[in-house]
């Protein structure tokens, strides 16, 4: 039975050779057995913060994403406010963890962040109702939805801009709760400088809208993640540089750009 424990975040890391589950508090990680999905339980060993690499906190089943989602965004990029929430999909394969690197293909043009909330799906639905949307969800994380700006308007459908290994740093921890506060603050920074801010009580179609709207056509599995639009500021990304999206109360998910 999945584990209900408000504030509770969750991760998977790597220390000392070997991966694991784990919670994370101030400074330090406790141990954990099981997943969020089928419960956990701790274990009396922790590591302080700082000696772990955080992985991602577990393989999506798929990642769901929503275009067009914040009025600053669509502006930006001269598009037109969607009448109902824009879905594409994102590969898993394109899936990083925390402090990997994003691999920047010279031959692709512009590379671009994208800062936004994961929803972490728990339980399945289909057709579910928009009040009864967040009884569905397990709990929230960070995604950097890294996209191939000229490839995706020049391909015209998205999958391989936003596909590309790497592009799709996820972590690095899930915030396990049903109840994100709706002021809530994301913001990106590139290179310590900040790119983007905003509160989530900004998106066009706010989260039990866009669970609603996507199990209208797809049955939402435990272990779908929908990465819920990126707010204004997107901007280009270059070999060497330092971009990190944080979450107020989930954390933050930093990575360099290689090649
Ligand atoms: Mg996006």
């Amino acid at each position: 039975m999945a584990k209900k424990e408000p504030l509770v975040r969750y991760c998977r890391f790597w220390v000392d050779g070997r991966t694991y589950s784990g919670k994370i508090r101030d400074n330090s990680v406790d141990i954990v057995e099981g997943d969020p999905f089928t419960g956990f339980s701790p274990i009396r060993l922790s590591y302080p913060i700082d000696r772990v690499k955080f992985l991602p906190p577990f393989m999506p089943k798929k990642i769901w994403c929503v275009g067009r989602n914040y009025l600053g965004h669509v502006k930006e990029l001269n598009n037109e406010v969607p009448k109902e929430p824009l879905i594409f999909m994102k590969s898993i394969s394109a899936i990083i963890g925390a402090n990997d690197f994003i691999r920047i293909p010279e031959w692709a043009g512009r590379i671009d962040y994208e800062g936004e909330l994961a929803v972490i799906i728990g339980k399945a639905g289909h057709n579910i109702k928009e009040e009864d949307a967040l009884s569905h969800v397990l709990g929230y994380s960070i995604m950097n939805d890294v996209t191939a700006r000229e490839l995706q308007n020049s391909d015209g459908q998205w999958t391989r801009a936003k596909s590309f290994d790497t592009f799709a740093p996820f972590g690095p921890a899930v915030l396990i709760t049903d109840k994100m506060p709706e002021d809530a603050v994301i913001s990106t920074t590139l290179n310590g400088k900040t790119v983007q801010e905003a509160s989530f009580s900004q998106m066009i179609f706010p989260i039990p809208r866009l669970i609603s709207h996507i199990s209208r056509f797809a049955t939402l599995e435990p272990g779908d993640v929908i990465a819920s639009g990126t707010p204004q500021g997107v901007g280009p990304m270059k070999v060497g540089d330092l971009v990190e999206v944080n979450i107020e109360g989930i954390g933050s998910i930093r990575n360099i750009c290689a090649n």
